[in-house]
């Protein structure tokens, strides 16, 4: 069996596997955001995850005591 690409796919959606409406997309990356998915929402900004909130806001990962 081939690995769907319907999500990138334009056309009549498959009817065995219904994607969730998208609802918005991510501030930072421009991902689309469907229904039920768990996003990061910063007062109505919806990021697809913590790492995209991160690099939107200017931070980064760092081990403490590295950097300070
Ligand atoms: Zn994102």
């Amino acid at each position: 069996m081939q690995a769907s690409l319907d999500r990138f796919a334009y056309g009549l959606p498959d009817p065995q596997e219904q994607e969730p409406p998208q609802v918005a997309q991510c501030t930072y990356c421009s991902e689309a955001i469907y229904a039920d998915d768990e996003v990061t929402d910063v007062e109505g900004e919806l990021f697809c995850n913590d790492a995209c909130f991160r690099r939107h806001v200017g931070g980064c990962i760092v081990r403490a005591g590295d950097v300070v």
